[in-house]
């Protein structure tokens, strides 16, 4: 199991060893994707760049970033991207300002 906080691999533990999260067996969490992002930047290019999915293509999810461009022109991009930002910027980040990016997960 790994740790849906930090991403840290848990094993079988109750708990996270890096950042002491409950790891809850049975519930499906999103896929860590072992790659982390800056959360400012994430949240500052999903907040101004969001409407063409470059925040999507910074955190490595280039197909959803495609279909961010090809619907750029419909405004509905910006506004994920506007709440994308916030929700990122509003995350708890590690020591050196990172969030982990999720495979399965909409959000980051
Ligand atoms: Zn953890």
């Amino acid at each position: 199991m790994f740790c849906r906080k930090c991403g840290a691999n848990a094993g079988d533990a109750a708990y996270c060893p890096n950042c002491g999260e409950p790891i809850t067996a049975g519930i499906r969490r999103p896929a860590y994707a072992g790659k982390t992002v800056n959360k400012v930047a994430y949240g500052i290019i999903a907040i101004l760049l969001g409407g063409l999915g470059i925040h999507r293509f910074y955190a490595g999810k280039w197909i959803s970033g495609i279909v961010y461009l090809i619907f750029s022109l419909t405004g509905i991009p910006s506004i994920l991207g506007l709440i994308e930002g916030i929700l990122a910027l509003v995350k708890e980040s590690d020591d050196y300002g990172n969030i982990p990016v999720y495979e399965n997960s909409f959000f980051v």
